[in-house]
């Protein structure tokens, strides 16, 4: 009996938002587990790649990253960003509101509004639970079980962290990924940016298409093509409006100049 009632307090109470709107899901996962499978996909991360050694430039991306979080529909957790030195192109975001993107990307990047936009896709994985629901699909009924019998979890959690690490690295899905775009594009807009910055990236993106997939594999493994993403991009922001909003350069410019 004891268990039903957990069982049933866990359904009850775990109807987050996930999205504009007041968009709800069911989120089997408590915020504080996600952190701690978050925390520790974080320590794989940070072991493996390098955390950039720039204070400056680390100041300037959370400096925008926060902007972006102040507009977003999800602010129950902690959000970091954090550059990593490297030259692949791509960003990501583990569960528990903790974000990555490499000096590539920002390298190729033109503006802040394009930081923004990225920032925003990855801020809208988080708050759209992506990983978590992907998780909770995969492990749904052994974590309801944990929690039954424990108020911790312990044999599941090991798989789960493993499991995360890799949805994190390899991108969540091409529905997951339009979603991560209409968030990002609607985030960045209500930070004050130009959402047009997420469609100037789209174009780089389609101009590479063609070349060789080593030069970013992770970006491209499993994201929808980016003309497609234009196309859905520009439908959203006909949507939203924001167009006369400014792209802010000159302080971007300032921060790449100081990349390796
Ligand atoms: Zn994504």
């Amino acid at each position: 009996m004891k268990k039903l009632i957990i069982l049933l307090t866990i359904l009850v109470i775990s109807c987050a938002t996930t999205g504009p709107g007041g968009k709800k899901s069911l989120i089997l996962i408590p915020t504080s587990v996600e952190v701690d499978i978050g925390k520790q996909v974080v320590q794989e991360v940070e072991s493996t790649e390098k955390v950039l050694n720039i204070p400056d430039v680390q100041k300037y991306v959370n400096k925008v990253g926060q902007k972006i979080v102040k507009v977003c529909d999800r602010r129950d957790i902690k959000y970091t960003f954090k550059v990593l030195d490297s030259e692949e192109i791509n960003a990501f975001a583990c569960p528990g509101g903790f974000i990555y993107i490499y000096s590539g990307l920002l390298k190729v990047m033109d503006n802040e509004a394009q930081l923004a936009a990225v920032l925003g896709h990855e801020v809208g994985h988080v708050v759209a639970r992506h990983s978590i629901q992907r998780l909770q699909f995969v492990y749904g009924y052994s974590i309801l079980m944990e929690f039954a019998l424990s108020d911790k979890l312990s044999s599941t959690a090991e798989q789960m962290v493993d499991a995360a690490a890799g949805l994190t690295l390899q991108g969540y899905g091409r529905e997951n990924e339009y979603e991560a775009d209409d968030y990002g594009i609607l985030y960045e807009k209500k930070a004050g940016y130009n959402p047009k910055g997420m469609i100037q990236l789209f174009e780089k993106f389609k101009q590479w298409e063609g070349r060789p997939p080593t030069f970013f594999e992770k970006l491209l493994a499993s994201h929808p093509p980016a003309q497609d993403r234009i196309n859905n991009g520009n439908k959203q922001i006909q949507k939203i409006g924001g167009t006369t909003l400014p792209y802010y350069t000159d302080e971007f410019a300032a921060i790449k100049a100081r990349l390796p």
